[in-house]
């Protein structure tokens, strides 16, 4: 824009000059140092330094401009400017009586053709760029004194678009009338007394006259002025007679010097009578080119002081003022202009924002960008700072199109000034800093090598400098750091799919050979930001980064160091005091607060808080949104799992931590009524699961209200969820009884335990010192089970006639043990011996729990460790039943069923479904109602699917009832809100007499329809016709399986054809050797060829149905979709029988992720073919599934439930009383009675408010002026501008 003579530098849009030349005030020029009519803005601190001076003081004249009319010479409407135009507007202030003379010229700079003009996109507006100016002083210096031209202050502006031809003058001039002048007329006083000196000397002549008034005064000399103008010629304009009586009382000799001022000339004419002297006259002014104007403004002048006259002073002529404003507006060519709709409040001040782009607060966003845009090409050094006024505008106005703009040019490469002054004063530098690029290198290369963590912040801010100062050596620098995912594979030299603790181990290792640590650990640390939330190797890269592997800073140093009193506060409250503290601080104190956050981040093992200090913006949710892993504290194998299942059960975890409201009581009557599962519970019993209960209760509280992101359960709570006391009996018993010491738990079991899968065990040996004991074990179902321990078998049997605990049956009651056997497998009871490994020998009843229970509770925790070292693994199914039987004995019933006297409670509704089981006798069918926790499942010889597997417990089936083959067939009577399927994985293999873990899949959907099994009470129902026809397809299904595996003969690996071709290639060959003896039948090898023909077709015609009847099995019920239910949690085992380690996925139907909860580590599963493709391989099997019904979800399951301690913040400086002590101190003896107290721990710290002012983000514009007293009013709405009432 420099070009032609322009001068550069900042520049005003039209409406901008117009609003300062308005607010400029001519006496007060250089008050604050600056002229607001042509310097521009002062540049806006953004809070980050003083507050600025205010722009105007208030008594400052805020114009209010009237036309002269004859000095007036403005466009007509819709007038547009050309290269001869010039307009001319003069102007008056009514308040400070100030002359302003615009002109507006479009010819002088006759090499430019277009003006600008609002239809024109790239010019809308003027944008005046100064000139030249010319002051008072340099005026007179020039020129001499004259008081026609008196002014104060000229400016010349020129337009800054390139084709415009607009230069603009602007003079302003003083009040033609001086107070001295003024003085003379306008002091009623000296009116006064010069009137009544007259009336003393002449009393006679002045008779019944009074002294003049300043009003009449200024109104005689008016009339002159307005007589002189309009005189057509000199010869006609009037004299005035000084001793004229009006004129002696008004003037006398005294207003001679103001007379003369206003080029009245004096007259002498010789006196008729002599010895009164010549009689002397004022001629009126005579009117010349010269003077017109300073007679026309003097009369605008007299008539605004006559109207400041008061009342009192009698009558005056009312003279209409025309605002002149439009007229202004109009030749700067910005009348209308485009504005936002919005109301301002013209009293508040303007944001400093507008001021330095040379725009108007009612810009709208478009002319707001062009004014930026403008800004920026006439004075490029500035544009860093036009930068932060756009963005700053951006943010007020929350302007989504003025944001994209600021983003689009910073990605262009522009930097704001703020940024480029944070960025030097990273390095310790001035912004103004004229140090040499090599220097600001070689600061930033000593910085990254003594505090390595600060590498990303450091090169972020050399990418600034070098943008800053266009050098492509510093910015050839900053670049040199970027690394990829796959740069940092690479370089550590590992495929992408290597473990964790692989890509750790390879780490070390290449940082033994090489120097450079801080890239391997940056390499880490790429990687691990890439597995979201992989803590192993976010510590490895912190550690590597330390370079000691380690900091010597205490944890609680650490905590001290950032001023944060108590620990148990949540991570972004620790970032919250890192970063009050770390903001502003010498780099020195910067590293060591960095340090104290990174041990706190390491002790706490938050991910949130390494990553928050490797990058203050990055995008990382804190851990208290998310669930709390579990520690894991030993070989308790599922028990994180279902800990942290039964927590995203909501009725399970609403009792449990509400637990006072449902607590059973102890009283004797309660008691004595008390049935879990039809069987009577002492109080001990309920005394225990009620200390279970208050354990749950304290994890609960814990997982809902940790700051950390894993808690610890306890021991305690391990022992009573795994063990039921049975089982702790048992190990006592053994151990007391063994000469070799305590004996593992699997080796009182009767072989190796083999976690979930295995089987529950046969009870063990009852020592006869027992006897008084009172147990309920499962019934051993399989007579010819392999194991046979005679000697417990024996003892079962008095045992039988307890109640069993999770089958209650009702309605027909024909139980008998053989009906209870059938009810294990559906295929149990096929002829087909082929099944028979399908059929794991000890394997529990259909749903039993396995619970085992007695009533001889003993108080104390297990007493050493043996119970553990030696594994504690059971069948999953018994523990849950442990678990469902300790929260019925613990809580009080809702209601009791009648038949059976049962407790209905909030357990049972929530988990327990109902079978009704169908047996068609001879003379009837009769029915049998069952209870159940829980379904168990087998994955059969192949895999399966879900409702493969669920068949075999509902298909009919044939049983054998009093010697009598009769079928029997099962329908869910009940379906269970929260639906838990056992998949039972432990196998026995008949030949080597072992079990085994059976890994085939059971494939299972995220959704699944119950229909097919619900019952419909009638035999001959819809649903039942449609079951029996599957039933009959199963069936042929089954034959035709069976010829197919016969034909194919797959266990010799020679199928039937082939063999058949083997034999007839084998007979030709007899035939053609013509060996001697050897008759072979000459049709033999003809006869094989049509047999062979013949198999191969029957094959073929076999294949073919199967596929079509399993298709039909399959599309059987696929319209049938009422009772849905979707899959909700899925435990997982890897490893063989005897170990392996354990983890869940649980789904959060709120937020559509699955989570995989691996003991201390709860992570988001990204791609979800890792939870259903667990089939079968080594990676791990499923081998319990959650579903729940569709039509409740929301009030039955809830994945995240987190409520974490808000912890107060005091002034950071302040000495902090330990919360948690109090908390812990007020809160009763817990030794008086722990089982009561317990939970009180948890009780909250006071409420109290986060300080410091990180937490909310404040304008820079509010905070600058905060505290400017002056500027306090004219709030104008609460989104219309700062506090302050400053619009946007
Ligand atoms: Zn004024
Ligand atoms: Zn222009």
């Amino acid at each position: 824009m420099a070009a032609r003579g322009t001068p550069s530098g900042p520049g005003k849009t039209a409406p901008r000059l117009i609003n300062d030349l308005l607010d400029h005030d001519p006496r007060n020029e250089f008050k604050h140092g600056r002229n607001l009519l042509v310097d521009p803005g002062r540049k806006f601190n953004f809070g980050r330094g003083p507050t600025l001076p205010h722009r105007k003081d208030r008594l400052d004249c805020r114009h209010k401009l009237m036309r002269k009319e004859h000095q007036t010479n403005t466009p007509r409407v819709e007038e547009e400017p050309d290269s001869s135009t010039e307009y001319k507007v003069g102007a008056y202030c009514t308040a400070c009586l100030h002359h302003f003379d615009i002109t507006a010229n479009f010819w002088r700079r006759n090499d430019r053709k277009t003006p600008c003009s609002l239809s024109d996109e790239f010019n809308p507006l003027h944008h005046f760029l100064l000139a030249k100016s010319q002051t008072a002083k340099e005026h007179k210096e020039k020129y001499g004194v004259n008081k026609y031209d008196l002014f104060i202050e000229a400016h010349r502006f020129v337009c800054s678009g390139s084709e415009c031809p607009l230069q603009l003058d602007i003079k302003i001039s003083p009040p033609r009338l001086n107070h001295i002048m003024l003085s003379y007329i306008l002091d009623p006083a000296k009116l006064d007394i010069r009137g009544q000196r007259e009336i003393k000397n002449d009393p006679e002549r002045y008779h019944g006259m009074s002294p003049i008034k300043p009003l009449q005064a200024l109104g005689y000399l008016r009339q002159y002025l307005v007589d002189a103008k309009g005189a057509k010629s000199k010869t006609e304009l009037r004299k005035i007679a000084r001793r004229n009586k009006k004129y002696m009382l008004t003037f006398a000799d005294e207003c001679d010097e103001l007379f003369e001022y206003l080029d009245f000339k004096p007259i002498e004419e010789a006196s008729p009578e002599p010895e009164e002297g010549p009689n002397c006259f004022w001629q009126l002014p005579i009117i010349t080119d010269l003077n017109r104007n300073f007679i026309d403004d003097v009369v605008y002048e007299i008539d605004l002081l006559m109207a400041r006259r008061p009342m009192d002073e009698g009558p005056r002529v009312i003279v209409n003022h025309v605002p002149v404003l439009k007229d202004i507006e109009r030749s700067l060519g910005c009348l209308d202009y485009p504005t936002r709709n919005r109301t301002v409040d013209l009293s508040a001040d303007e944001h400093p924002c507008y001021i330095s782009l040379g725009a108007v607060y009612d810009f709208t966003d478009r002319l707001l960008e062009w004014s930026y845009e403008r800004q920026c090409e006439c004075d490029p050094l500035n544009k860093p700072y036009y930068l932060d006024c756009l963005e700053d505008l951006a943010t007020g106005r929350q302007s989504a199109d003025l944001q994209l703009r600021v983003v689009m040019a910073t990605s262009a490469g522009e930097v704001g000034q703020k940024a480029i002054e944070d960025s030097y004063r990273f390095f310790n530098l001035d912004p103004d800093s004229v140090e040499g690029d090599e220097h600001i290198m070689g600061l930033y290369k000593s910085r990254i090598e003594s505090a390595p963590r600060q590498k990303d912040a450091a090169r972020d801010c050399l990418l600034t400098i070098a943008k800053h100062r266009k050098s492509e050596k510093i910015e050839a620098l900053a670049n040199d750091r970027t690394m990829s995912f796959e740069d940092a594979l690479e370089f550590l030299n590992v495929p992408a799919d290597t473990a964790s603790d692989s890509i750790e181990a390879a780490a070390v290792a290449l940082s033994l050979e090489s120097s450079d640590k801080a890239k391997i650990a940056r390499a880490l640390r790429v990687i691990a930001n890439q597995r979201s939330g992989d803590f192993t190797l976010q510590r490895a890269a912190a550690s590597m980064e330390s370079g000691t592997g380690g900091s010597t800073l205490d944890v609680g140093d650490a905590y001290h160091r950032l001023q944060i009193g108590t620990r148990n506060v949540p991570d972004e409250i620790v970032f919250t005091y890192y970063q009050s503290l770390s903001n502003g601080a010498p780099s020195g104190s910067k590293d060591s607060y960095s340090e104290a956050l990174r041990v706190i981040a390491l002790d706490r093992q938050s991910n949130f808080l390494l990553r928050k200090l490797e990058d203050p913006n990055a995008d990382v949710q804190a851990g208290t949104a998310e669930p709390v892993g579990l520690d894991n504290i030993g070989n308790t194998c599922y028990l994180n799992s279902l800990l942290q299942y039964y927590y995203t059960i909501k009725p399970v975890r609403d009792m449990v931590i509400n637990f006072q409201q449902h607590r059973m009581s102890l009283n004797d009557e309660d008691i004595k009524n008390k049935r879990v599962g039809g069987r009577i519970v002492d109080k001990s019993e309920i005394i225990k699961a009620q200390k279970f209960v208050e354990e749950l209760h304290n994890l609960f509280e814990n997982l809902k209200t940790a700051s950390t992101r894993s808690v610890k359960p306890t021991r305690e709570l391990a022992e009573l969820t795994i063990f039921s006391s049975a089982a702790v009996a048992d190990f006592r018993r053994a151990s007391i009884s063994s000469p070799h010491g305590p004996p593992s738990l699997s080796s009182i079991m009767n072989g190796p335990v083999y976690g979930p899968q295995w089987p529950p065990p046969p009870p063990p040996p009852l020592p006869t010192t027992l006897e008084e004991d009172i147990e309920m074990v499962d019934h051993p179902r399989n007579k010819n089970a392999e194991n046979g321990d005679d000697s417990s078998e024996a003892t079962l049997v008095d045992l039988e006639q307890l109640p069993p605990s999770y089958s209650e049956t009702t309605g027909n009651e024909e139980s008998s043990p053989g009906a209870d056997a059938v009810m294990v497998d559906g295929e149990d009871a096929s002829p087909d011996k082929s099944s028979a490994s399908e059929k794991p020998p000890p394997i529990p009843p259909r749903n039993k729990s396995g619970l085992v229970i007695q009533t001889n509770e003993n108080k104390d925790l297990l007493p050493n460790d043996e119970l553990w070292k030696f594994g504690s693994q059971q069948d999953v199914t018994e523990v849950i039943g442990n678990v469902m039987f300790r929260l019925q004995c613990a809580i009080k019933p809702t209601s009791i069923e009648e038949t059976s006297g049962a407790q209905i409670d909030i357990i049972r509704d929530t988990f327990f479904g109902a079978n009704t089981v169908y047996t068609q006798k001879a003379l009837s069918l009769e029915r049998k109602t069952e209870a159940w926790p829980s379904i168990i499942v087998f994955p059969g010889k192949v895999g399966r699917d879900i409702y493969e597997a669920l068949d075999v417990v509902y298909d009919e089936q044939q049983v054998e009832i009093d010697n009598t083959t009769v079928p029997q067939y099962a329908s869910l009577s009940k379906l269970p809100p929260i639906l838990q399927i056992h998949i039972q994985r432990t196998d026995f293999d008949h030949e080597t007499h072992r079990a085994f873990k059976n890994r085939n899949p059971v494939v299972f959907p995220e959704t699944i329809y119950l229909d097919r099994y619900v019952d419909s009470g009638d035999p001959n129902s819809a649903i039942m016709r449609r079951r029996r026809e599957t039933w009959g397809w199963k069936e042929r299904l089954r034959t035709l399986e069976a010829r197919h595996t016969a034909l194919k003969n797959e266990q010799a690996q020679i199928s039937v054809p082939d063999a058949l071709l083997a034999t007839k290639d084998f007979v030709s060959n007899l035939q053609e050797e013509e060996i001697e003896g050897l008759e072979v039948d000459p049709a033999l090898p003809e006869a094989l060829e049509e047999r062979i023909s013949e198999v191969a077709a029957e094959l073929e015609a076999i294949t073919g149905r199967i596929d079509i009847l399993r298709k039909r099995i399959q599309g059987q019920f696929v319209d049938m979709r009422e009772y849905e239910y979707k899959l909700q949690s899925v435990f997982i085992h890897r490893g063989e029988a005897g170990g392996g380690h354990y983890w869940i996925y649980i789904y959060d139907f709120e937020h559509d992720i699955w989570r995989e909860y691996n003991d201390e580590w709860v992570s988001e599963v990204k791609d979800r073919r890792t939870i259903f493709e667990h089939q079968g391989g080594a990676g791990g099997t499923p081998y319990y599934l959650v579903y729940v019904k569709s039509s409740d979800i929301k009030n039955l399951v809830e994945a995240v439930c987190r409520d974490v301690q808000e912890v107060q913040m005091t002034d950071v400086t302040e000495e902090w009383p330990d919360l948690v002590e109090n908390g812990v101190s007020s809160g009763a003896n817990e030794d008086e009675d722990s089982s009561e107290t317990r939970h009180i721990e948890h009780a909250k710290p006071r409420p109290l408010r986060p300080k410091p002012a990180v937490l909310e983000p404040t304008s820079a514009w509010e905070d600058a002026w905060k505290g400017s007293e002056d500027f306090n009013v004219g709030v104008s709405g609460p989104n219309e501008g700062d506090a302050n009432g400053r619009p946007w």
